[in-house]
C-alpha cells in the first residue's frame, strides 16, 4: 500500500483540522485530495511527509509508519509543499545541486530531473527570473531528485495561468505513469483532468472517496423541480418512469431525481395532463462533477 491513513485526527489548539480520517491509496494510483480552503488538506499532507505529528491515528507511506520510521517515509516520498519555498537568488542547477547534497543523491540525477520536468530551456537561469509555472517545475524536480515511489503535491497548479496549468497537469500525469501521486486541489476540473480517484474532504472529515468513473455515473442523474397545482400522492409520483428518488419539498413542490440522460420534462408534462394535474413550474437543475463537489462541501 502506498498510503494508509487510519483514524487520523489533528487539532491546532481548539481548532479541529482533521477529524478521524481513514483512506488508502494503492501503488500506481493518481488520487485527488479535493476540498475547500481550510478543509485540512495541507495538514494531512504535512502529517504524511513527517513535518508535523497527528494527535491520534496511524499513517503509513510505503508501509513505513510516519511516527516510528520517519527516515524511510522521507526516502519514499517526494513532497511539493503548498508554498514551494525556493531560493530566488540561486540558479536552477545550483538549487538542485544543493538539494541533491541534502538528499545525498548522485549529481548525475540533476540533469535527469531537469529533463524529466521540462526545465532544460530555463535551467541556466536564476529561480527569481522564472515564471510561476517554471518555478513549480523546479519544485517538482526537487521532489523527484531522490526518485521516490510516492509524490505528495499540495495544490501544484494554484496560481498558474491556463497554459502553465495545462503543461503542469500533463507533466504530473506523465510522472504519474510510474509513481503513486496524491495531490490536493480545490478545483474539481483538476481532479477530472489528472486523477483516477477523488477523496473529498470538508471541515476535517472525508465526505467522498470514489473513482471518477463512478462519480460520472452519479452525474447522469438529473434533478427536476416541479410544482403541481394540487396535492399529488406518492403512489402517483412513483408511476413516473426512470425515477431514482423524490422528495416533497414544500406543498405541491417536488424534487424528482431521474437516472437517465433523456430530458424527463416532457414526460412529467404528459404525466400531469394524463392525471388531471397542471404543472405550474418545471425546471431542470443541471448536474456536473462541480455540483457534486458543491453539494458534498456545503
Ligand atoms: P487546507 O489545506 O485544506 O486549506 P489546512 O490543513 O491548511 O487546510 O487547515 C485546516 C484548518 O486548520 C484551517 O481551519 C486552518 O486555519 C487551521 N490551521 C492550519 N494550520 C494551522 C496552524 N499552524 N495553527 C492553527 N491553525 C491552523
Ligand atoms: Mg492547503
Amino acid at each position: 500500500m502506498s498510503i494508509e491513513v487510519q483514524n487520523i485526527s489533528k487539532n491546532y489548539g481548539t481548532q479541529k483540522a482533521l477529524d478521524n480520517i481513514s483512506f488508502k491509496v494503492n501503488k500506481g494510483e493518481i488520487v485527488g485530495f479535493l476540498g475547500p480552503n481550510g478543509a485540512g488538506k495541507s495538514t494531512l499532507m504535512k502529517i504524511l511527509t513527517t513535518y508535523i505529528n497527528a494527535d491520534e491515528g496511524v499513517a503509513k507511506v510505503n508501509d513505513f509508519d510516519v511516527k516510528s520510521n520517519p527516515i524511510n517515509v522521507q526516502k519514499s516520498v517526494g513532497y511539493l509543499p503548498e508554498h514551494n519555498p525556493l531560493y530566488l537568488d540561486l540558479y536552477v542547477k545550483e538549487y538542485l545541486a544543493f538539494n541533491a547534497d541534502v538528499y545525498k543523491v548522485a549529481k548525475s540525477r540533476i540533469d535527469e530531473v531537469i529533463s524529466l520536468t521540462g526545465l532544460t530551456p530555463e535551467s541556466h537561469k536564476k529561480i527569481g527570473q522564472l515564471s510561476k509555472g517554471y518555478r513549480q517545475r523546479v519544485g517538482l524536480a526537487t521532489a523527484l531528485l531522490h526518485n521516490p515511489d510516492v509524490l505528495i503535491l499540495d495544490e501544484p497548479t494554484t496560481g498558474l495561468d491556463p497554459n502553465q496549468l495545462a503543461e503542469i497537469r500533463d507533466l504530473i500525469k506523465n510522472i504519474g505513469k510510474d509513481k503513486t501521486v496524491f495531490l490536493s486541489t480545490h478545483i474539481m476540473q483538476e481532479v477530472e483532468a489528472i486523477c483516477d480517484r477523488v477523496i473529498i474532504i470538508n471541515k476535517g472529515k472525508i465526505v467522498t472517496d470514489n473513482t471518477i468513473e463512478n462519480l460520472v455515473q452519479e452525474v447522469v442523474e438529473q434533478i427536476i423541480e416541479v410544482e403541481f397545482d394540487q396535492n399529488v400522492s406518492e403512489t402517483l409520483i412513483n408511476l413516473l418512469p426512470n425515477l431514482n428518488s423524490y422528495s416533497n419539498t414544500n406543498g405541491n413542490n417536488w424534487e424528482l431525481n431521474f437516472n437517465t440522460e433523456t430530458d424527463m420534462r416532457p414526460a412529467i408534462f404528459d404525466f400531469a395532463q394524463h392525471n388531471g394535474l397542471k404543472t405550474l413550474q418545471l425546471s431542470l437543475k443541471n448536474r456536473n462533477l462541480e455540483s457534486i463537489f458543491r453539494e458534498k462541501t456545503k
